[in-house]
């Protein structure tokens, strides 16, 4: 079977939860080839498995290079396993009084982290990725067929009120009415943000940023403006890079793009490299 007929398979079992993103329409799943609504509106396939559900083209600034080295840091480094462990737990706990769990990752670039996360489940939780990268989800379905992978807007989510069962919306900018509308009731939101000290190690080598003020404060109390029960987690480790991984990171982080060629050329000469991993998790109910 080729990628395209088994993404358009997948989404054929759940089309019910997918709406079309002009008129807020019903969809179905047309001879594994588009997903078209009742007013015609249509959606194709892409021949590497994800389907482009975007009504206008957007300008984004991630490229492959970039999304290629985050690939690399999540998916063969690693880097944010301890990660992956702790939101599968949280989502199970969440969601095994439903035989099908579906959960979305908003904003899942080239969707390493749900990738990860879903690896070591044992098939109760189906996964759906949306980003509006369509290089990102390309990369995304060509890694993992086991997901839903959609081209989409945060702002304009083609997912059905109240389906999901779940949503994780990692180091990424969120919507949060979108993500209430298309959550059922008491649905998860699990928001991932960067604590103090992030790449603190990465921050100081190229950008003198060692008095840096850091505070979650405003996005903590955005998040409980929408969410019930919510509770905080911290998440910090280590880990020692390699020259290569260091490479990747460099590559992959926004950090790098603005700090000066001279500090990043010394640090790509590292032969080894501790970097701090410091994330808060954001756990709340939709009520
Ligand atoms: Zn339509």
């Amino acid at each position: 079977m080729s990628r395209k007929e088994n993404a358009a398979l997948l989404l054929n079992e759940h089309a019910n939860i997918f709406i079309c993103p002009v008129c807020g329409g019903k969809v179905e799943v047309v001879e594994h080839k588009s997903m078209i609504c009742s007013n015609r509106h249509t959606f194709d396939f892409a021949k590497q498995g994800y389907i482009n559900m975007l009504t206008r083209s957007m300008k984004v600034n991630y490229d492959k290079e970039l999304f290629g080295a985050r690939q690399r840091i999540i998916m063969k480094h690693n880097l944010y396993d301890p990660l992956h462990r702790r939101l599968l737990e949280v989502i199970q706990a969440e969601t095994e009084r439903h035989s099908h769990a579906l959960l979305l990752d908003a904003g899942a670039g080239e969707g390493s982290h749900l990738t990860k996360t879903l690896d070591q489940k044992e098939g109760s939780v189906t996964g759906i990725g949306i980003d509006i990268s369509k290089e990102g989800i390309r990369l995304a379905a060509s890694k993992c067929d086991t997901v839903m992978w959609l081209v989409g807007d945060l702002a304009n989510i083609p997912i059905k009120n109240d389906a999901l069962h779940a949503i994780i919306n990692i180091l990424s900018p969120a919507n949060y009415q979108e993500f209430k509308r298309v959550l059922a009731e008491n649905g998860l939101m699990i928001k991932v943000v960067p604590g103090k000290n992030y790449l603190i190690e990465l921050r100081e080598a190229i950008l003198d940023e060692r008095k840096h003020s850091f505070t979650n404060e405003e996005t903590i109390s955005l998040f409980k403006q929408h969410f019930s029960d919510v509770k905080t987690e911290e998440l910090t480790y280590t880990k020692a890079l390699n020259k290569s991984e260091l490479n990747d990171l460099i590559k992959m982080s926004p950090l790098s793009w603005n700090a000066d060629k001279e500090s990043i050329n010394n640090l790509r000469k590292r032969e080894q490299f501790e970097i701090t991993i410091d994330l808060s998790i954001l756990i709340g109910k939709n009520r």
